[in-house]
């Protein structure tokens, strides 16, 4: 079966009915870009920075970040990159950071909401990324946002970076697109406004799955109520979906969720544009989308979406998997 999924490791993923998604992967260094695109990844749909910035006594430097970035865009050759800036803080410290304890990390002073106080780190990032995307396809995309106010803020901040590097003559992509995260319940009812900021969306389903359903994506005693089979992210996934598409705008996700072969029939018919993941489930997911049809997945997630309990859900999944074998 391995050496089958091979096969299409390499090949677009078309459903048989004829609708495409793009299956990317997610990464965290360089070394791990080589590796999904040697597996199969059509683009990296998460490239989470903020491991080059833990497990050391201070920050890279901007050169050390732009080489890395390159180290990326190179692998890419040509296709999308999508650089996440730094998620750090709550339960992800930096020491050289300082950051005060907290008692509720994933609701504190993490990713996105850290940047103010950290001005010159968050510029740097920026210079560092602008000046790699003229060696490939980069695209910037912002962890934890939940306000219009957070993303217009982020955009005066690459107008000023932009602007520095214009002033000392130096390139990069004027094209480039910002995205961000939707991983915060909030952004879900006001896509509509966010489709006027940014240029696409993906899908953080680890985080929207515990503010969703306020359980901590990381404690055992409540793992059982951790399932973004809920209905109610089912609806979310849709809500999303559905408005970013009427606006124009691309959506993808990035979350755990996109690895999971049981559930990829469902992220099908809600209409995704990219699903990304580990590098190593990319050619048995692309095996599987070659078997999915497009039009009954449609019909399925709307179904799913219909459902009042996790319970009804798994059992539509089951007896439509059963009916296709
Ligand atoms: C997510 O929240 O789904 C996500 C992809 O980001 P992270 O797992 O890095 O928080
Ligand atoms: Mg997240």
């Amino acid at each position: 079966l391995k050496k089958q999924q091979s096969l299409y490791a390499h090949q677009q993923a078309t459903t048989k009915d004829g609708h495409t998604i793009e299956v990317a992967a997610n990464i965290a260094c360089s070394v791990e870009a080589d590796n999904a695109f040697a597996q199969g990844a059509e683009g990296i749909g998460l490239f989470r920075t903020e491991m080059l910035f833990m497990d050391r006594q201070q920050a890279p430097d901007e050169e050390e970040q732009f080489n890395h970035y390159c180290e990326v865009l190179t692998a890419a050759n040509g296709k999308p990159v999508i650089i996440r800036t730094m998620d750090i803080g709550g339960d992800k410290p930096i020491d050289y950071l300082a950051l005060p304890h907290e008692n509720n990390p994933f609701l504190g002073y993490r990713a996105v909401r850290i940047y103010p106080q950290f001005l010159a780190l968050f510029h740097t990032q920026l210079t560092a990324i602008l000046r790699a995307s003229v060696h490939g396809k980069a695209k910037i995309m912002i962890p934890m946002i939940q306000s219009i106010e957070e993303i217009r803020w982020v955009k005066q901040q690459l107008e000023i970076v932009k602007q520095q590097l214009t002033e000392q003559n130096i390139a990069f992509d004027a094209d480039l697109q910002l995205g961000i995260m939707v991983e915060i319940p909030s952004v879900a009812f006001i896509v509509d406004l966010f489709c006027k900021e940014v240029d696409f969306f993906s899908i953080g389903s680890n985080d929207m799955t515990q503010y969703l359903l306020a359980v901590d994506r990381d404690n055992a005693s409540v793992s059982k109520l951790y399932n973004s089979l809920a209905p109610a992210f089912l609806r979310l996934l849709k809500q999303v979906v559905t408005t970013a598409h009427a606006h124009g705008k691309w959506v993808g996700l990035c979350g755990e969720l996109g690895a999971d072969s049981k559930v990829l029939p469902l992220l099908v018919g809600a209409g995704l544009n990219e699903i990304s993941m580990s590098a190593p489930k990319i050619a048995a997911t692309k095996a599987q989308l070659t078997e999915i049809n497009f039009a009954d997945s449609q019909t399925l997630f709307a179904e799913a979406c219909e459902c009042a309990t996790i319970e009804e859900v798994e059992a539509l999944l089951e007896q439509r998997h059963a009916q296709a074998q």
